[in-house]
């Protein structure tokens, strides 16, 4: 017998599997992972298939040398997953099965943990009789009462009661009386799980309509939806219904949500309403209890998955559901090597495994949207909120306006009056300030100079607090402290403008003294669990108003909140992407959606200084469909995505000249390749060698290459071409290729 193996080396000349010989007696399985000879060294793989002959002379093969594990780790559809994503994203199998299974258990580093434990093994009249003839008060008299119930106990048991029981142990053993084993025990990170509840909802009519279009195919196995909820129109309550049914029918779900949605309260609620045979995937597991997760997961003892993008590829048996939500957060797609979109991924397993995919969102991404609309979707409308509760109402304050008034400050007139009585009826209010710090940048009034960071071209942001009064850059963290006279002219008038978060929040101690605030961004959230402990100082109402930057605008429920600010709607719509149109009208939307969630209506503010941008009043009414056609417009007539892919490559050195000869040299060779394939040719409209608009980042000078193409087969592989090129390298600089990047600046 013997096997292919895909060798745990990610490198295009160990691309292919390769074959070896199973020695006499040993069992594998495709998916198993094991250990084989490779070159002078010791190489984890994974099998592939069992075959029952071989392509190399016998003399030339070898032997796997054993299993890592007794099970497969990646069962059958995860290896056609992931060879299907590796031939996708062009790059080797090895790199995408890595994805299959914990980083830690790669290399070893991470076992199961085990514990020690003793059991007799003799008749209990032998045991008897051993005990007889022990001394009384010894060790091995007392190790021999505790066991004579004949079941296991754990060394860590037993010596509680008899000190350092070892020596004792080893002799029992010896004489053949007991046996000592290791047992593997699971670190369960939630410890004791809590009954699950049902707060037994009477649901809405769009609840209920939703899910008797997603009920029967989960029966049947099959439906593709994107439910279209407005916030607060109770999305989560169909998911748990959903779920339900899934496991009423012996299946599996797997729940996507965004990282930052993982809050200790959102963990809690699921385990709450789904007990143990929930298993919850975040960033704060350690490496032990992600493992521990896993197995739980892949010995089928936990049945519902909750995490954030990786735990798609969860080990479940028997998909039954896949759902994404927030499905329009960009955290879905995967910017590292390899890449991928979690969406499609999702899509792929439900097809292959015969499962239902649900997307939702209250703001669905215009590529999503567009797909529903041509029928790839079944499209689930929510369009009210739950217990009959109104959408908040938007005022747009034009803030050129406050400026003609003489108010110099980030609040307007009438945020400011929210606010106050906002707080004065003891409710609560969140204001999102698009940008953390406290100033965004430091300039000269004379000549314009404007301090920039010194590794990255990036105007450094001035911040107040643990880093007192430093200018910081948000894109490598370089301090400095600001200058006293411009460093061009010498002159005087160096000044600060704009605000960040830290400033509105200054702004409000003094409007408002005495009423508490937290802040949450970047800055604040960096510790273990910081946006939790932010989080419930909120939800307990110990601070009345939350100041954050686009962090708390996603799928946060606050039922006290009455009171939504948008400071500087401006800065979300001016930044150099084709998405920004996109991702301010979400922004706003969801950030509007936390107002008015419990028993008081909602009242939302959105500051501009250009009231007359159509976002700007698609979003104050809520109007998404309105928001959809116009850009949908917009990206045909610009020769945008959906309509068009986007690839780059990305040249970055320590030169500028280096990183200019690459991407030169990119550039050429890409013409090359396309003079040489005219029915690729056809399919792509530029090829622009450029420099973005960042163009010195943490000390590296940066060019690019950007190539628009029509979605077509032609264009993949010509897509497939570029990466190879990329991963051949470049001389003096590195050199990647990006498909549809996150930001192309
Ligand atoms: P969405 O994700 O659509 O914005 P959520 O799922 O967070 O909304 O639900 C908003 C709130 O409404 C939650 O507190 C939830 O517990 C509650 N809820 C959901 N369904 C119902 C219902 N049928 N009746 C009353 N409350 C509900
Ligand atoms: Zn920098």
């Amino acid at each position: 017998m013997y096997c292919r193996v895909i060798v745990d080396i990610v490198h295009e000349n160990v691309a292919k599997p390769f074959t070896y010989r199973i020695p006499e007696g040993m069992e594998l399985v495709p998916g198993q992972r094991v250990a084989i000879p490779f070159g002078h060294r010791e190489k984890e793989g994974i099998i592939t298939e069992l075959t029952e002959e071989s392509d190399i002379e016998p003399e030339k093969l070898r032997e796997v040398l054993h299993p890592l594990e007794e099970y497969a780790a990646v069962p059958p559809e995860l290896m056609a997953l992931a060879e299907e994503m590796a031939r996708k994203a062009h790059c080797p199998p090895a790199e995408t099965l890595r994805l299959m299974i914990p980083a830690q258990m790669r290399g070893g580093r991470i076992h199961a943990r085990t514990e020690r434990t003793a059991r007799r093994t003799v008749s209990e009249t032998e045991g008897h009789a051993a005990l007889e003839k022990a001394r009384p008060g010894s060790k091995r008299r007392k190790l021999l009462e505790l066991l004579t119930d004949g079941e296991e106990h754990t060394i860590r048991e037993l010596s509680e009661q008899v000190r350092d029981p070892g020596e004792a142990l080893k002799k029992l053993q010896q004489d053949g009386l007991i046996r000592i084993e290791n047992r593997e025990t699971m670190r369960s990170p939630a410890g004791i799980y809590a009954e699950p509840k049902d707060p037994g909802y009477a649901l809405t009519e769009g609840q209920k309509e939703a899910l008797e279009e997603i009920l029967p195919g989960l029966k049947k196995g099959e439906g593709r939806f994107l439910l279209h909820g407005v916030t607060g129109s109770g999305k989560t309550e169909v998911f748990m219904k959903a779920v339900r049914e899934t496991l009423k029918e012996g299946k599996c779900a797997i729940i996507l949500v965004p990282e930052i949605a993982l809050t200790p309260q959102m963990v809690a609620w699921f385990r709450g309403r789904f007990g143990s045979v929930a298993a919850v995937i975040h960033s704060r597991l350690s490496a032990g209890e992600r493992y521990d997760e896993w197995r739980r997961i892949r010995q089928g003892e936990a049945r519902v998955v909750i995490g954030a993008r990786s735990a798609v590829f969860s080990p479940v048996e028997k998909l039954g559901l896949i759902v994404v939500d927030e499905e329009h957060e960009s955290t879905y797609l995967n910017d590292r090597q390899p890449r991928y979109d979690t969406r499609e991924v999702a899509a792929s397993r439900c097809g292959r495994e015969k499962a239902v995919l649900i997307l939702a969102s209250a703001t669905p991404s215009i590529l999503s949207f567009a797909r529903a609309r041509r029928g790839d979707y079944t499209l689930l409308e929510m369009p009210c909120r739950v217990q009959g509760r109104p959408l908040p109402e938007v005022e747009i304050v034009d803030m050129r306006r406050e400026l003609e008034r003489g108010n110099r400050t980030v609040l307007s007139g009438v945020l400011r009056k929210a606010l106050k009585e906002c707080t004065a009826r003891g409710e609560q209010a969140i204001l999102l300030m698009n940008r953390r710090g406290y100033n965004s940048f430091v300039s000269c009034r004379s000549c314009g100079y404007v301090v920039k960071c010194p590794k990255c071209d990036i105007s450094m942001t001035y911040h107040l607090g643990s880093s007192d009064g430093m200018l910081r850059c948000h894109y490598c963290g370089e301090e400095r402290r600001p200058p006293e006279t411009c460093p061009e002219c010498g002159g005087h008038y160096i000044r600060y403008f704009g605000a960040g978060t830290q400033k509105v929040e200054e702004e409000v101690h003094r409007l408002l003294p005495g009423v508490e605030t937290v802040r949450m961004d970047y800055d604040t959230t960096s510790g273990k669990d910081g946006h939790g402990k932010i989080l419930e100082e909120f939800r307990s109402r110990r601070a009345s108003i939350l100041i954050g930057t686009q962090m708390i605008a996603k799928g946060l429920d606050f039922p006290q909140v009455t009171l939504v600010g948008v400071v500087a709607a401006d800065l979300a719509l001016n930044l150099p992407d084709y998405r920004s149109r996109e991702r301010a009208f979400q922004l706003f939307t969801q950030a509007a959606g936390r107002a008015g969630r419990g028993q008081h209506s909602g009242r939302v503010i959105l500051q501009t200084y250009k009231p007359e941008d159509p976002v700007i009043h698609f979003a104050a009414g809520q109007d998404y469909r309105a928001f959809f056609e116009s850009e949908f417009r917009r990206r045909r007539n610009g020769l945008y995505p959906p309509f068009t892919v986007l690839g780059r490559v990305l040249a970055e050195s320590g030169t500028e000249e280096a990183a200019d000869r690459a991407a030169e040299e990119a550039d050429r060779r890409i013409r090359e390749i396309l003079a040489g394939h005219p029915e690729w040719q056809r399919k792509v409209l530029t090829v622009l060698k450029d420099t973005p608009s960042v163009k010195y980042l943490k000390g590296q000078f940066r060019k690019h290459v950007v190539i628009k193409a029509l979605v077509s087969t032609e264009t993949d592989a010509f897509f497939g071409a570029v990466t190879e090129l990329a991963a051949a390298g470049a001389e003096g600089a590195e050199i990647r290729f990006e498909i549809n990047p996150a930001t192309m600046m």
